[in-house]
């Protein structure tokens, strides 16, 4: 789950981090009084609050010196979509005068199975450039997650950017600070991009977090904004609220398989045949019949779903269970789309006897599952 840059610096904030005197506005807020109330010092930085990196590059991020200024570029950036979203947030923030913009990040290495540090000199809106251009000038640290950040590293780190004095001791207890909120908050990702360094300083001018999905239920405070960001769609709520990893996509065919990769197969194989899937819908393993239920009714009133392909691989999870789940969905939603299905292992038998019953038709061959719900949509639209 990704954070807002103010929700982002909040949490720095409260770990000792520095960031500019800003103020956050919502939409229906009369900007010019809650900027007049703020008493913060022009010039300002106005920063459209979506969850998509490089607002800069797109004009989300604008410069006012004055009042009116500030209250026009308010007005524009709520109506500037950026990567298909608008922003119901602005954030508000004294510019911050600076001659040197640089880079941190923290984030997980799987290959080395340990978080790994990225800094550099050259931040700002072109690193990615950097990271390809200038790779040496990219400073990379692996931190060993039992014994975490200690001192002399972030020091060392500092050194090899080139701080010395104040500077070092400002940015050794910053970067710390920024591997605290990772282990705290479980992150994918915590990154500051640019911070700088005013008058010994680490100021942080930008930040983002993205805390592991897995994790999110420990901070269902930060949850509720989210779903009114604009980042997910009503149908990826609508599935998440019931435990589903589910991706809307543009195609008319509905996929649901258990596991990730066996989903991910089952989309390639839909492909495959010419045909274009609807979404992405993992029921996980070990399904039960109620959440089969669940995934198959949320398809069957999923309007871009015409036919559905439910893709199942019985270890864990039975096949009897599945076929039960599709048919209380038959039965609670009603409506009725050509459905197939691939059944294969622990009680599969059964699973295909329950599945007789009610006229769908049920394959062991998952190719021929696939080319048949393709056809099945063909000639239809
Ligand atoms: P991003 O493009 O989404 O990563 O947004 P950033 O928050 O990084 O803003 C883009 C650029 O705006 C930064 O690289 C800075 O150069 C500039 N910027 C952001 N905040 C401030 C600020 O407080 N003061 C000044 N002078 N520039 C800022
Ligand atoms: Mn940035």
């Amino acid at each position: 789950m990704k954070l807002f840059e103010y929700e982002a610096k909040e949490i720095y904030k409260l770990h000792g981090i520095k960031v500019p005197k800003g103020v956050v506005i919502a939409k229906s807020d009369d900007i010019e009084k809650k900027i007049e109330e703020s008493k913060l010092k022009f010039p300002l930085v106005v920063k459209s609050q979506v969850l998509v990196a490089g607002r800069g590059k797109s004009g989300g991020v604008k410069f006012a010196k004055d009042i009116n200024e500030a209250v026009t570029v308010s007005n524009n950036l709520f109506n500037l979509e950026i990567k298909g979203l608008k922003p119901n947030f602005l954030l508000i923030e004294e510019a911050v005068e600076h001659d040197n913009e640089y880079f941190a990040s923290i984030t997980i290495d799987r290959a080395e199975r340990c978080p790994v540090i990225l800094v550099s000199k050259s931040g700002g809106m072109e690193i990615e450039e950097v990271s390809k251009k200038s790779p040496e000038s990219i400073i990379k640290y692996h931190v060993d997650p039992i014994l975490g950040m200690r001192d002399f590293e972030a020091r060392n780190i500092g050194y090899k950017l080139g701080l010395s004095g104040k500077e070092l001791a400002s940015f050794t207890s910053f970067l710390k600070s920024l591997y605290n909120i990772f282990e705290m908050y479980d992150g994918d990702l915590v990154e500051s991009n640019p911070f700088t360094i005013v008058n010994g300083e680490v100021i942080a001018l930008d930040s983002r977090i993205i805390i592991d999905d897995n994790s999110v239920y420990k901070h269902k405070e930060l949850v509720a904004n989210k779903e009114m960001s604009g980042e997910e769609t009503e149908w990826e709520i609508r599935a998440k609220q019931r435990g589903f990893a589910f991706v809307e996509l543009d195609g008319n065919i509905g996929i649901i398989g258990n596991g990730a990769g066996l989903t991910m197969a089952t989309m390639d194989l839909i492909y495959e045949f010419g045909g274009s899937p609807a979404n992405f819908l993992d029921i996980g393993g070990g399904a039960n019949s109620e959440r089969v239920k669940e995934a198959v009714s949320l398809l069957l009133e999923y309007p871009k779903a015409k036919s559905i392909f439910i893709n199942i691989f019985g270890g864990i999870t039975r096949c009897d269970e599945v076929a039960r789940g599709i048919e209380g969905a038959l039965k609670s939603v009603g409506k009725i789309k050509p459905i197939f299905v691939r059944l294969s292992g622990t009680n599969e038998e059964e699973g295909k006897r329950i599945l007789k019953e009610l006229g769908i038709s049920s394959y062991n061959d998952p190719i021929e599952a696939a080319r048949s719900t393709v056809n099945s949509v063909k000639g239809g639209e």
